[in-house]
């Protein structure tokens, strides 16, 4: 039965039951799902599994005409057309995989207006003749998925996205949504603007994931620890619980399966570098059997929705936030408890400046992505609840969650106060006397009493908290203020990174504030890893 079909102008809670089988909205779902079926603009940022696809596929059925779906990956577009197809729903897509023919079968059934739901590849859109082609038909609303990916400054830009701005006015007429996971504060604004979504309602989802105790500790064997932390994981009904390893390289994802296997886990690997069959055989053992734990680069886990996985840990520090929790996020969809772990240590972040300044691309970029780099540190080195953090950069408020490892285990600290006040003196002085600003290198130099040529040409030399901070090494310095970034004592500003006074440096400035920083992430040199405890 063409279960989809003329479905318009039906009540969006009967075609919920009839054609998805769900009894009920879920939390936005019905509010978003009325504003675009009355013909109004929608963002929707929901964490992963949120349920961002009912929110489209709904007014798609209800409204006239098909909807159209823009969405990166080609992967995910076919599952999500068999699985609507399963329900009954006329779905299809256009992308580079098909031949000439398939494409055309697809084109006129649009034409001939026997489509519920159309999957387009953004690349495909930017062509003329598909603008056209959809011009002659009937839209019912368009879904940007993966909206992120037009953010410049976002972790996962994709340049088709840009072209996406005009869709208004291509269909005039159509209500557009634009649907992510991914929404700092920056990452929305960008949204709203590049994709003229100015007049569209806002749903902004709570991201918080209460079920998943964040916990991330010290690299010092990042395998033996990691196999602890696997060890240490209950076992329910006599199984061995189901997770993902996320490692930097193929190599260490091989090395580190190998590894597990041999400890008796049942252990699998996945990267892009693996024959494609052995990946399908990896990747069908870890959904259909029990208590697999797949070691994976990035290159694993977009689409995959496994609801019992039961924890993610990283022996590696993702490249931003925004990685980590989506990554972190596959642990515990079904809503019962999870884990994400992570090792973490000097050597991750000398590697991955490293990979920074050799990567090509232009200062700014690389700019930015010391940037996520130094948000992530914050989270791994932040004396504060793990979650209040993490849904902090996501611009959430929250109290402390009582269900991470520092809330539950408070970290080794010392009082920051005395080095946040002359570094902070020192910003403020320079700001006052001089106009100037500068960079987390600059001022440490500055602080360590170092005598460069930037520092002779512009006699900081003179200042009065000049070598004032030589008791701090290079590293500790840079910890100490990664840790003020996420503590709101400083702000990084513009392209640059320059560093400001944050909302916070008042209070710490009159030595009013309390100013804790964590001990055990605080480096020699080296790159190594010290623990002082
Ligand atoms: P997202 O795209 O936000 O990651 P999905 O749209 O894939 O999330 O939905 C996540 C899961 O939640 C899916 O298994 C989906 O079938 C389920 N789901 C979505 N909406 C509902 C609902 N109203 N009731 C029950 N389950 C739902
Ligand atoms: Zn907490």
């Amino acid at each position: 039965p063409r279960l989809g079909r003329n479905r318009s102008g039906e009540d969006p809670r009967a075609v919920l039951k009839d054609v998805f089988g769900y009894d009920e909205f879920r939390g936005d779902q019905a509010a978003i799902v009325a504003q675009v079926v009355a013909g109004s603009d929608a963002i929707v940022l929901m964490p992963t599994g949120g349920g961002k696809s009912i929110t489209y596929q709904v007014p798609a059925l209800v409204r006239e005409g098909t909807g159209l779906v823009v969405s990166p990956l080609i992967a995910l577009m076919h599952d999500q057309v068999d699985a609507l197809t399963a329900n009954g729903v006329n779905a299809a897509y256009l992308n580079s995989t098909q031949s000439a023919a398939e494409r055309a079968g697809v084109e006129q059934a649009y034409l001939a207006g026997d489509l519920d739901v159309l999957y387009v590849a953004p690349e495909r859109l930017s062509a003329p003749a598909t603008t056209a082609l959809l011009q002659r038909g009937r839209l019912s609303v368009i879904a940007i998925d993966e909206a992120h990916c037009v953010s410049q400054w976002g972790h996962d830009f994709r340049p088709d996205y840009l072209a996406l701005g005009d869709l208004g006015q291509r269909f005039p007429g159509v209500p557009r949504m634009a649907l992510t996971a991914t929404a700092t504060r920056a990452t929305h604004r960008e949204i709203t603007e590049r994709l003229h979504l100015e007049r569209a309602a806002q749903f902004v989802a709570s991201f918080d994931r209460p079920n998943i105790q964040y916990r991330i500790e010290p690299k010092v064997d990042p395998r033996r620890q990691l196999l602890q932390f696997i060890r240490s994981q209950p076992i329910v009904d006599g199984q061995a619980p189901a997770g993902i390893v996320y490692a930097l390289s193929r190599k260490s994802v091989e090395q580190t399966a190998e590894y597990l296997r041999g400890q008796g886990i049942d252990a699998l690997p996945y990267h892009a570098g693996l024959d494609a069959g052995i990946r399908a055989r990896n990747q069908s053992r870890f959904l259909r059997e029990e208590g697999v734990v797949m070691v994976a680069t990035i290159a694993f886990g977009m689409g995959i929705d496994k609801p019992d996985v039961r924890f993610v840990a990283h022996i590696d520090l993702p490249k931003s936030v925004e990685g980590y929790y989506q990554e972190t996020g596959r642990a515990g969809r079904d809503g019962e408890p999870a884990v994400a772990w992570m090792a973490y240590g000097l050597g991750d972040v000398v590697q991955q400046r490293r990979l920074i300044d050799q990567s090509p691309g232009e200062r700014a970029y690389k700019q930015r992505l010391g940037q996520h780099l130094d948000a992530m540190l914050a989270l791994c080195e932040t004396v504060a609840c793990r979650r209040q953090n993490l849904l902090a950069y996501f611009g959430q408020e929250s109290g402390p969650c009582g269900n991470c490892d520092t809330c539950l285990t408070p970290a080794d600290t010392f009082d920051g106060l005395v080095p946040a006040q002359k570094l902070l003196s020192t910003i403020v002085r320079l700001q006052r006397e001089r106009n100037q600003a500068f960079g987390a290198g600059h001022l440490i130099d500055i602080l360590r009493g170092a005598s460069t040529e930037r520092i002779r040409q512009q006699k900081h030399d003179t200042l009065s908290t000049y070598g004032l901070g030589a008791d701090l090494s290079d590293q500790d310095w840079r910890s100490v203020i990664r840790q003020l970034l996420a503590g709101g004592v400083l702000a990084a500003q513009g392209e640059y990174g320059v560093l400001v006074p944050g909302e916070r440096a008042g209070d710490v400035l009159r030595g009013e504030a309390q100013v804790p920083l964590r001990r055990d992430v605080l480096g020699k040199g080296g790159g190594a890893a010290r623990v002082r405890k």
